[in-house]
């Protein structure tokens, strides 16, 4: 994409309201949306009561009775989203940058992710066939003949979080709507405008009003979603504490989840330490750490440690901590001062136990410098929860299997990074992490959007990436004939 040409102030047609019964609603603009670094008012929107929700989801439902919507038109309109928002990629990047805690680059690098996600879930028609079902192999059946296909499961509740506002909105959106499905989106509350312009570009594609509807609002209106008796299945991103949460008031219903991470590296003796230490701090530092696959614990070989030690505080060092929206900023802030203040105390927490600060360790603001520990005892916070923080801890290892058994000491398993020249070792590690992705010679922080994602253990339930989601919001559904008696004998 080119450069983007960005002013705050300048973002067009920023959507207000919510999205229901085909209209934006903006009786009540009373929720504000400021930007993270300096608190400018970026925009308003209407915050939704119980009632929106119900009234959102019944106008859905009425639509799913009545209205065929073939699959081609959806398609068609998925393809049509794609080139909207290819057009309008400077307008959204900005509306991330503003809101979120990217920078214009990380914002921009978004975009493109989530002209992807559209272009594949278009493409994820192809997913919604079937296959015949073998009743003349069976004694008693020898007279039916059968099928399955795969039905939309019925409508969608997507709950999002704030780090990716709009790509993750995507990966909800997308496969709903190409399997059939009527979806409801409930952003994060801090970054509501990125989703919510998805949305308006998806109805101007022509996605029909009466299968898509957005609403905004804190914990009560989240909570109307999921126990709304017309919602069939959650498809849930965020922390695992509100995942929890869900799963208590969802009752019976289908819950997909993608929670968090504490990501581990792995750094074994014959691994090429500059390039490992490099890809660490990419890995780590990006969107300020905000990124549920960003790397948290580093484990290296004792041989390697102060050369990775080393080579990761210099390159760290050399980040530039600035305003989003100029181009030579690294690292952005966090998503709030409350958000760096934890961070902050949690680093706090790890240097009164024994850990030593290289680098970083201060706060300014929402700000948190990119930080570096060695030395932190297991028990602290920012080895065994999610930092979700520009925070790194560096271990050093002997014995691979010590490793290996420290990167799996974790109630989470989303993604794994090893770097090693040999083959054999890479491949027999792989096989002993128990997460869902194992990046060999580079770290964690690795997604295409095709691929099937999501992790083992506290780290969700379910898989994302275009075609997997389309699996999980459909069910088989088989057809079967019970043919006359005379037609068995047929030669
Ligand atoms: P969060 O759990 O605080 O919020 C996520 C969403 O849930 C928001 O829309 C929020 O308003 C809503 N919510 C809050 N309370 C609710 C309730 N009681 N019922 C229903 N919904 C409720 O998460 P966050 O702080 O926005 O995001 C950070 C977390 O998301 C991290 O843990 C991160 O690892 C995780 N995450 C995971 C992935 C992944 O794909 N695995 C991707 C991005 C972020």
């Amino acid at each position: 994409l080119p450069e983007t040409v960005v002013s705050r102030s300048e973002i067009a047609d920023l959507p207000g309201g919510a999205f229901f019964e085909g209209k934006w609603q903006s009786a009540d603009m009373t929720l504000e949306v400021r930007d993270p670094e300096d608190g400018f008012l970026v925009g308003r929107v209407c915050t939704s009561t119980p009632q929106d929700v119900r009234r959102a989801i019944t106008h859905i439902q009425r639509h799913l009775e009545l209205d065929r919507w073939p699959l081609r038109a959806r398609r068609q309109a998925l393809e049509k989203a794609t080139r909207l928002l290819a057009e309008q990629h400077v307008r959204f990047a900005n509306i991330i940058a503003a809101e979120s805690s990217k920078t214009i680059t990380e914002a921009e690098r978004e975009v493109c992710r989530c002209i992807e996600t559209l272009r594949l879930s278009a493409a994820a028609s192809s997913e919604l066939t079937g296959s015949t079902l073998n009743f003349e192999d069976s004694l008693a059946t020898g007279n039916k003949i059968g099928w399955y296909s795969r039905k939309p499961v019925g409508i969608v509740a997507a709950i999002t979080p704030f780090n990716d506002p709009l790509n993750l909105v995507a990966h909800k959106l997308g496969p709903a709507l190409i399997a059939g499905n009527g979806v409801i989106l409930k952003p994060s509350v801090r970054t509501p405008l990125s989703g919510l312009a998805l949305v308006q570009l998806l109805v101007e594609a022509g996605v029909p009003s009466g299968r898509i509807a957005a609403i905004v609002g804190g914990p009560g209106v989240a909570e109307a979603v999921v126990t709304d008796d017309n919602i069939d299945l959650i498809s849930f991103t965020g922390g695992p504490q509100t995942a929890e949460r869900i799963a208590a008031a969802a009752g019976a219903k289908k819950i997909l989840s993608e929670l968090g991470g504490n990501n581990a590296t792995i750094v074994c003796a014959d691994a090429d330490a500059a390039h490992a230490a490099d890809a660490i701090v990419a890995g780590a530092f990006g969107v300020a750490g905000q990124n549920c696959l960003s790397v948290q614990r580093v484990y290296v070989h004792t041989s390697l440690y102060e050369k990775v030690v080393d080579r990761v505080v210099r390159g760290t060092q050399a980040l530039k901590a600035g305003p989003k929206f100029d181009r030579s900023t690294d690292v952005g802030p966090l998503i709030s001062d409350e958000e760096a203040r934890r961070v902050e105390e949690w680093v706090d927490e790890a240097a009164a136990a024994g850990a030593s600060i290289h680098t970083g360790g201060r706060r300014r603001g929402s700000f948190f410098e990119p930080t570096v520990l060695t030395g932190v005892p297991a028990k602290c916070r920012v080895i065994r929860d999610e930092v979700f923080g520009p925070v790194v801890s560096i271990i050093p290892f002997v014995d691979i299997s010590d490793a290996v058994r420290a990167a799996n000491n974790s109630e989470y398993g989303l993604q794994a990074g090893v770097f090693t020249q040999s083959v054999d070792l890479a491949l027999g590690i792989a096989d002993k992490l128990h997460v869902g992705a194992v990046v060999i010679n580079e770290t964690s922080d690795i997604r295409i959007d095709s691929m099937p994602f999501g992790g083992f253990k506290k780290s969700g339930v379910g898989r994302e990436g275009v075609r997997y989601a389309v699996h999980e919001m459909t069910e088989p559904k088989n057809t079967i004939v019970n043919l006359a008696e005379s037609s068995s004998h047929w030669p």
